[in-house]
Order: C-alpha cells, then sequence, then structure tokens
C-alpha cells in the first residue's frame, strides 16, 4: 500500500512537471494593452499583396508609426528582402501569421508546430541573420477549439504572446469610435484598408494616441536581432 501511495505520488509529480514545463505563463494571451494609457497598436496580417505592404510602410514614414507585421511564411518573397530590411530599420515590427494560413486547431499538432517554425526559419533565411517571431497572431484567431488549445504549445515553441485584437473595422469612422487606450487594431494588406488606414492614421494622431509596435504596448524590450539563423529541425 505504501509502496502503491509513493507510486501514485511520483508519477502525480511527474504530470505536474510536464505539464507545467511548457504552461503558458500570465498575460501570454493578449486582446489588448494598458487601458490607461493613450498608446495604441496598428497590426497588418497576411501580407499577400506586395504593392500594398510598400505603400503602407510608405504610410508608417510619412506620419512616423510603426506597423507590427503578422506575416505568412509563404509570403516572404526574395523580391523583398530590401522592404523588409526597411521596415525594420524604420521601428516597425514583424510578428508570425504562420506558414500558409490554416485554421491551426483543426490540422494535428505536430502540423500546427510546423506551421509556425517554418515561417521563422523562412524570415531568418530572408534576411540572413535571427528575427525572433516573438508574437503570434493564429490564422482567424483560431488557437482554441473543442477540446484543443494551443496556447502550451505556441509557448513551448518560442512565441511569448499570442495576440488578438479588439478593433477590426475597415471603415474609418467605425474604427476610430472602437478604439480607446490600448487598443490592438487588425488590419490585412489589400486596399481596402490600405485607404481606411490613410483617413484612420490622422485621425488617431489628431485625437492624441501615441502609435505604437505590439511589444512596446505590451512592455516587451525590442526583439534582440541577429545572431545565427534559425533551421527548422523536423526535416
Ligand atoms: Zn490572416
Amino acid at each position: 500500500m505504501k509502496h502503491l501511495l509513493r507510486l501514485l505520488a511520483l508519477s502525480l509529480a511527474m504530470i505536474l512537471l510536464t505539464s507545467a514545463a511548457f504552461a503558458y505563463p500570465p498575460g501570454f494571451l493578449v486582446y489588448n494593452g494598458d487601458r490607461g494609457e493613450k498608446r495604441i497598436a496598428i497590426t497588418v496580417d497576411d501580407c499577400y499583396d506586395a504593392d500594398v505592404l510598400r505603400m503602407m510602410h510608405e504610410m508608417c514614414v510619412e506620419y512616423d508609426f510603426p506597423i507590427t507585421w503578422f506575416v505568412l511564411g509563404t509570403q516572404i518573397r526574395d523580391e523583398d528582402k530590401e522592404l523588409w530590411e526597411a521596415i525594420i530599420a524604420h521601428g516597425s515590427e514583424i510578428g508570425n501569421h504562420t506558414w500558409k494560413h490554416p485554421y491551426l486547431t483543426r490540422i494535428k499538432i505536430h502540423n500546427a508546430r510546423n506551421q509556425i517554425l517554418l515561417t521563422q526559419e523562412r524570415i531568418d533565411e530572408l534576411l540572413g541573420y535571427h528575427y525572433p517571431l516573438r508574437l503570434l497572431r493564429p490564422p482567424f484567431g483560431y488557437y482554441k477549439e473543442g477540446n484543443v488549445n494551443l496556447l502550451d504549445m505556441f509557448y513551448e515553441y518560442g512565441i511569448e504572446r499570442t495576440v488578438m485584437w479588439d478593433v477590426s473595422y475597415t471603415d474609418p469612422q467605425q474604427a476610430f469610435d472602437a478604439t480607446e487606450n490600448g487598443s490592438i487594431l487588425l488590419f490585412h494588406t489589400n486596399y481596402e484598408d490600405l485607404e481606411c488606414l490613410k483617413v484612420l492614421i490622422p485621425m488617431l494622431l489628431e485625437e492624441g494616441y501615441e502609435l505604437v509596435t505590439v511589444s512596446d504596448l505590451l512592455g516587451m524590450d525590442p526583439p534582440e536581432i541577429g545572431g545565427e539563423k534559425y533551421v527548422f529541425p523536423y526535416r
């Protein structure tokens, strides 16, 4: 009996240990930043259209604010290398939006993992150095469905924040009205959103909002870039 109890205690400890090893920390899933400060973050997903990507970046330069780009690995094109370098030099930030935009909750977990890691490898390959993609925006905002919850897995594979949003409108007035302190605004690289941002950005600046990266909004240090390129180990 004593032996059995000890075995039980040991098994329980093992379960706790293994589950605690990669349990995501508090604040890992975010919809917004501090509601007490007049700071917000503009995020743009997908990066399907390189022309729109360029024009949105030019807006960043014109109005002197950063965008946090959630890029798909498949949309990181060699011919855009200089553009991505300019984006980083400007102070914008790059986050992970997976390799090719699946519902992560509906594929096998190792495939979901690969969706994240392959994108990390691709950005490093393009830039020629390590740029840690610390922020993840799951496609369609799906990280949890039924019994599946991927937050621990994201954390296990180097993601530091899973970034959702609290404002998503393509009409500038609606977006403006929905924005409050700490908001994270969601846009995509398409012409409709470009036109929206052209009107919205001056409105937000006029209102006194400081536009910052998601990392900055969440009080994280800027990403430490440089160092050895990440190589995907599961081929
Ligand atoms: Zn997307």
